[in-house]
């Protein structure tokens, strides 16, 4: 295969890009993660993971985690910024937290909680049911919590209850009503509250999540507003209460100088109130630290013109700069960074099932007695055609002729079996003249789809709509790859449909050899043998957004552990069952038992009246129960 190599194939697939140092294309041509980059040695090839998830009965698709790339990620959040706090010489301390809405599972919350324990890395929470999750699990008295989003009285309560329990939990008040709600709280119970003012600033980040900040952002407080609030926490001997300056101009901030325009001006708010007599002791910078999922480092919606240390090193000096000029203390640093500490940890594996060809498909087309003249001179066109002859002129022709005979066949001048002669013939040709465009120089419009409607579609067994929703919902582009075999020349163009019942549960946004294409190179199918592709860094928001569309729901799920004195150097720790099918009706409202006993009575029905034997009618019956139990995902079989 001297005529494909590994670097072949990174060109393809781009796996360095995207990575981030723990994912490779191996060189036996399967897909490699180093799941802790500082110890090269524990190296886990992606095959023998699927071998031992068929080996434990685990179906397809999975969602498989690397505890170790979460670990990983809170270890290089937090150092990154201790250097460059230490090489800056700043003199507040980074305190960051998680925001738990990013991927709220358990597992990946006590994961990032244990790995910033030595941190002192805390939780954020935007939500009741969130609150409640980080009280259990942010310990750490010298951790941060910190509570965004709107609050009711209750959530007040819950916050002052942290407090009683020694936690550093800050209320961050999004609206000015809540500061009231929380002031009279706070003096019926009698516990000092800690405060932090989510300030709307003006800059706004760039990319899908801009509205996020500026003057119609959904949430925080006008300069006017915040002035206003320290007035009132005066007035009721509170101002010693407040504490914390928030801003968050979006998430996926794709350019580093909304993050640089961010902090001058958060920094300068900051400097103004602390002049002010308000004893601010930190600034959260909120999240937005983006990730290269395309892997262009550009300003693409799907990537990011900077990396950690660009940014790390702009928030740090940024702010050091505006208080050495305005001649106040440094505060200490949060940032909410959520989609940076989960997006690589996770991924989709499943089987293409299926593969739904172009139209160029095989029909008989030989010639017969009496056939309409359309035909023949499709016929003549695919076998004169020659690689002199031009390209636009083969198509205009051909394109034409295709026309005319869908209108003939409309008024009956063309049988059913003509017309399928004239497409295939059509489709032959346009094969015939796809590769030859790739030396023209200029290509036309029309001729550019070619590639897209020649190209197969490979069916996956999963749903955009449960593991996916942001390749639907705002174009996101995701990384896919095939699992093995890339090793080999990939000459299969496709793109990827998923088994709803949605023309919109597709896939054609791939990261390519020059950017996003519409079709990615995959492998042929052999007879036999199951083709695994992986959807990468799915980590953030997608695992969890995940909808009930045509009752799919959750995926099943393994957690894999790196071990260097394993042989293949990770364990399965724990299995995860994904949703049933009786799990996702009594979502629905249905009744699974009863509707067993619905069809177990009319298939008794039908044994009573002799329609179907006793011993059928009890497998049958066995059998819709089973189905009822068991995963809603395709059983793919060989
Ligand atoms: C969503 C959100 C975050 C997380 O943003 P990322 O871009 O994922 O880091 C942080 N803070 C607030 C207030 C948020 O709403």
């Amino acid at each position: 295969m001297a005529d494909w190599t590994i670097e072949d194939a990174e060109r393809v697939y781009r796996v360095n890009r995207w990575g981030a140092g723990y994912f490779e294309i191996g060189a036996n041509g399967n897909l490699h993660i180093t799941p802790v980059p500082g110890n090269p040695q524990v190296r886990i090839d992606f095959k023998s993971v699927i071998e031992e998830i068929k080996l434990e009965g685990i179906q397809f698709p999975v969602v498989v985690r690397f505890h170790d790339i979460l670990r990983s990620q809170v270890a290089e959040l937090n150092q990154t910024f201790r250097q460059k706090i230490e090489e800056a010489e700043y003199q507040g301390n980074y305190m960051g937290v998680y925001p738990v809405k990013v991927n709220q599972m358990r597992e990946v919350v006590e994961e990032i909680a244990d790995a910033g324990e030595a941190f002192n890395y805390g939780l954020e929470a935007g939500s009741k049911a969130e609150l409640l999750t980080v009280l259990a699990y942010n310990t750490n008295e010298h951790a941060l919590t910190i509570l965004n989003g709107y609050k009711d009285e209750e959530f007040m309560r819950l916050a002052l209850l942290g407090r009683k329990l020694g936690r550093k939990i800050f209320v961050v008040v999004e609206k000015y009503s809540e500061l009231l709600s929380l002031v009279k709280i706070a003096k019926e119970l009698d516990i000092d509250p800690l405060i932090g003012v989510r300030s709307k600033i003006t800059v706004k980040g760039r990319g899908k999540w801009e509205s996020s900040g500026g003057d119609r952002a959904k949430f925080g407080l006008t300069i006017a507003e915040i002035i206003n609030a320290t007035r009132y926490l005066e007035e009721h001997g509170m101002a010693h209460c407040l504490k914390l300056l928030h801003f968050h101009i979006g998430s996926q901030l794709t350019d580093i100088r909304s993050v640089k325009d961010a902090i001058g001006e958060g920094g300068r708010i900051y400097a103004e109130l602390r002049h002010m007599g308000v004893e601010l002791e930190y600034v959260d910078v909120g999240g937005g630290l983006g990730i290269d999922y395309d892997g262009s480092q550009s300003t693409n919606d799907s990537s990011r013109n900077y990396n950690l240390q660009e940014y790390v090193a702009d928030v740090v000096y940024g702010m050091k700069e505006v208080c050495e000029q305005e001649g106040v203390p440094h505060p200490n640093l949060v940032s909410e960074s959520g989609r940076f500490i989960t997006a690589h940890h996770s991924c989709v594996i499943t089987q293409i099932v299926g593969e739904i060809k172009p139209a160029a498909a095989a029909f008989d087309t030989t010639a017969e007695e009496g056939e309409h003249v359309l035909v023949d001179n499709m016929r003549d066109l695919h076998d004169t055609m020659d690689d002199s002859d031009n390209v636009q002129e083969i198509f205009n022709d051909a394109s034409q002729w295709k026309e005319q005979a869908l209108n003939a066949f409309k008024l009956s001048v063309i049988s059913l079996t003509e017309l399928a002669k004239i497409e295939t013939l059509y489709w032959q040709i346009m094969s015939r003249l796809q590769p030859r465009l790739k030396n023209e120089e200029f290509v036309p419009e029309e001729l550019k789809e070619l590639d897209y409607n020649l190209s197969s579609q490979y069916l996956c067994n999963f749903s955009i709509f449960q593991s996916a929703a942001d390749t639907w919902a705002i174009d996101q582009v995701l990384p896919v790859v095939p699992i093995t075999r890339m090793n080999e020349r990939p000459t299969v163009n496709c793109s990827l449909v998923d088994i709803t019942c949605d023309s919109d549960g597709k896939i054609d946004q791939f990261v390519g050899e020059d950017g996003i294409t519409d079709v990615l190179p995959m492998h042929p199918l052999q007879p036999g043998e199951d083709y695994y592709i992986g959807m990468f860094l799915t980590g953030a928001y997608q695992d969890v957004m995940g909808d009930m569309h045509n009752l799919f729901g959750r995926l099943n799920e393994v957690h894999i552990f790196s071990d260097d004195d394993d042989p293949e150097d990770f364990y399965i720790e724990e299995v995860v069952n994904g949703s049933s099918v009786s799990s996702v009706l009594s979502i629905m409202q249905y009744n699974p038992s009863s509707m067993a006993q619905n069809v177990k009575r009319v298939i008794d029905r039908h044994v009573a009246a002799g329609a179907i034997k006793p011993r059928e009618g009890v497998k049958w019956t066995d059998f819709y129960e089973n189905c009822l139990h068991g995963y809603t995902y395709l059983k793919h079989t060989k």
